[in-house]
Parts: C-alpha cells; sequence; structure tokens
C-alpha cells in the first residue's frame, strides 16, 4: 500500500511521519504524476486559500478530482475544508465529499483547544476503548453532512468534527500532532 499526501503547503511532514510509524510506503504530492501509482490520498491542515491556490497554479486541481472519485481521501482541517462541497465562500475546493464546512468556525477568542472525543467507529476498528485526544488549530466545524455522509464525532455542543462518505474522510482536527495513531490507521482501513 502506498499512500500520498499533498505537500504543497501546511503540515504534510507530519502525516508522512505518522504513516511511516505504521509502515505505510509514502509519496509527496506535488505535481499530478505523483498520483500515480498511489492507493489513497491524505491532504493535511495548513491554510485551505493557499492550499487551493497552489492546486491551481500547479494544475493538480483536475487529477485530485479524478483520483478523489476513485480513492480513499482524507482531509484534516484545511484539507477538510479542501475536499467539501461548500463552505459558502468562493476559493477552490475539490467538493468531493458531501459536506457543508464552516471555516475558523471557532473564532478568534478560542482559536485552538483540545479536547476528547468519544468515536465509536474508530473504538470498534482499532478495538479499543479510550476517547480520542484530538487538537483544533483555527479549526473549521462541518455545519451538515448531505448525501450517504455519516456523523463520525462531534463535540459535546453537537457540533460535527469528523465525518465520512464511503472511503472519504474528514476531519476538523489534527491527529498527525498527537501520538495516537487510530485515526491514520481508520484511514488505512478504507483504503482499498
Ligand atoms: N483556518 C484554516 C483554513 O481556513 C485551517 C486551519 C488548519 O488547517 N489548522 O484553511
Amino acid at each position: 500500500m502506498k499512500i500520498g499526501v499533498l505537500a504543497l503547503q501546511g503540515d504534510f511532514a507530519e502525516h508522512i511521519a505518522m504513516l511511516k510509524q505504521l509502515n505505510v510506503e509514502t509519496a509527496e504530492v506535488r505535481l499530478p504524476k505523483h498520483l500515480d501509482g498511489l492507493d489513497g490520498l491524505i491532504i493535511p491542515g495548513g491554510e485551505s486559500t493557499t492550499i487551493g491556490k497552489l492546486a491551481v497554479a500547479y494544475d493538480l486541481m483536475e487529477p485530485l478530482k479524478t483520483f478523489g472519485q476513485r480513492h480513499a481521501v482524507w482531509g484534516t482541517c484545511a484539507g477538510a475544508i479542501f475536499i467539501s462541497k461548500d463552505i459558502g465562500r468562493d476559493q477552490p475546493l475539490l467538493g468531493l465529499m458531501d459536506i457543508k464546512v464552516e471555516r475558523n468556525a471557532f473564532g478568534r477568542q478560542v482559536d485552538s483547544f483540545e479536547t476528547d472525543l468519544d468515536v465509536p467507529e474508530l473504538k470498534q476498528a482499532t478495538g479499543t476503548t479510550k476517547d480520542y485526544h484530538a487538537v483544533f488549530i483555527r479549526a473549521p466545524i462541518i455545519e451538515s453532512v448531505q448525501g450517504d455522509t455519516r456523523i463520525l464525532a462531534s463535540i459535546p455542543d453537537g457540533r460535527i468534527v469528523a465525518a465520512q462518505q464511503g472511503n472519504l474522510l474528514a476531519t476538523s482536527f489534527h491527529p498527525e500532532l498527537t501520538s495516537d495513531t487510530r485515526f491514520h490507521e481508520y484511514f488505512l482501513s478504507l483504503v482499498d
């Protein structure tokens, strides 16, 4: 199995380190040809406007859309924004996943926080019982999910922070910034 990480901007290096820890072959994706031979792709956190602009500049928009129609793709934070269908404003989006996302949903005062999440699917898939400690940095929320998208996790006030549609995964938080590899393992289980 070979997993690519979109390496235009943001914390792609941390995702690659996490995948290596799980003994997965990795590739940094900066050009369309780097998608060849990959089984799945992670789009990291960073700044979704910058990632979008660079993806347009490097002619990656169409190749990424085509890739996501056939393979597993996981967007974390800015990556979750980038794979969504709708964010209520104009910036380049892949539009792969039936979710509506609100950027910077926690505002300026509470830009960043950490919390424990109960993620039943994750616990079941990894045979564990511990809650998942999630790191939110100027995070988006998933305002709503459409179609056959399922909610995987919400924070106590009910706002959605993780969702899955087939082999597409979106998380508002940053699993690559913790030492808990369960979300990466969960994503790998979606790769076929
Ligand atoms: N606020 C960023 C955006 O809107 C996302 C932040 C992150 O990826 N940590 O793209």
